[in-house]
């Protein structure tokens, strides 16, 4: 099946979750794993308030070469075990064709990021590495580019794509990013794939997280992806756009509302 075909949804599993199914699903954690401590207790709680897939980048694709770039294999194994500990399916992101096999290693999903959408060598592998795969849309690319690059890895062999919405640059500097939020339901219209938004790094902006979150589930989103931190003052990235413990609680209740209007009385997150 290719991306742009059938209307029924394709349902992608990660570990015993599903996407793309009845339930929405949230993925949560820090930007980059930085410490044991840091990872561990933000995977307990999010949990807690009922996110299903841990996130935390070990490999960061970062502007400039001077920034944090990630503990590398040291974070991947401190990501696996928190997510084991917690319970939870772990997702990060691979950036070169050299870590595929240390990240599906520790990893229950591999994230494309955003900057590498359309690294066709990097895609072609990933057909064949057998994980599911978090596709993120790239920053100037059109509709029609994000699924092509799906595309890639359909026609590869792996029909575990979840997409993911994180905002595309405009002629706006407001913000980040600019939010996409149509793109979510044409995708939805034009494909069989899930769909999910990332509001942290399409805005930039803690204080908006919590209502684009809301706005994803009012469009049909099948879930989001946020980043949070124990202590967003002092995080090594995207510390501006992560949320505390009590700002990602005040988040998932605020999504209740638009998922019951949109998914019936009984839509819940997952957890
Ligand atoms: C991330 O998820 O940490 C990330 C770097 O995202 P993006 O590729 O969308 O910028
Ligand atoms: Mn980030």
């Amino acid at each position: 099946m290719t991306a742009g075909t059938a209307r029924e949804g394709t349902v992608v599993w990660v570990g015993d979750v599903p996407i793309g199914g009845a339930e929405a699903v949230v993925m949560a954690g820090p930007c980059s794993v930085e410490s044991r401590w840091q990872v561990t207790e933000t995977a307990f709680a999010v949990k807690s308030c009922g996110a299903a897939i841990l996130r935390g980048g070990a490999y960061k694709p970062r502007t400039s070469p001077y920034d944090f770039q990630g503990l590398g294999i040291e974070g991947l194994k401190l990501l696996r075990r928190a997510g084991d500990e917690a319970g939870m399916p772990v997702v990060t992101e691979v950036m070169s064709e050299d870590d595929i096999g240390a990240v599906s290693d520790h990893a229950d999903m591999l994230q494309v990021g955003a900057r590498n959408m359309q690294n066709f060598a990097l895609l072609k592998k990933l057909a064949r590495a057998g994980r599911p795969i978090l596709l993120k849309r790239g920053p100037s690319a059109t509709v029609k580019e994000w699924l092509s690059a799906a595309e890639y890895l359909l026609h590869g062999g792996n029909e575990r794509v979840v997409l993911c919405e994180r905002g595309i640059k405009t002629f706006d500097t407001g913000l980040r990013n600019t939010l996409d939020l149509a793109s979510v339901a044409l995708v939805k219209e034009m494909t069989h794939l899930p769909v999910i938004v990332d509001p942290s790094h399409a805005t930039g902006k803690r204080s908006l997280i919590a209502v684009c979150a809301r706005a994803a589930m009012a469009i049909g989103a099948d879930g989001v992806i946020v980043e949070v931190h124990p202590e967003p003052e002092k995080a090594l990235s995207d510390g501006a756009q992560s949320l505390t413990f009590d700002g990602f609680a005040e988040m998932m209740m605020g999504m209740a509302a638009p998922l019951r209007a949109v998914r019936g009385v009984g839509a819940a997150v997952i957890r």
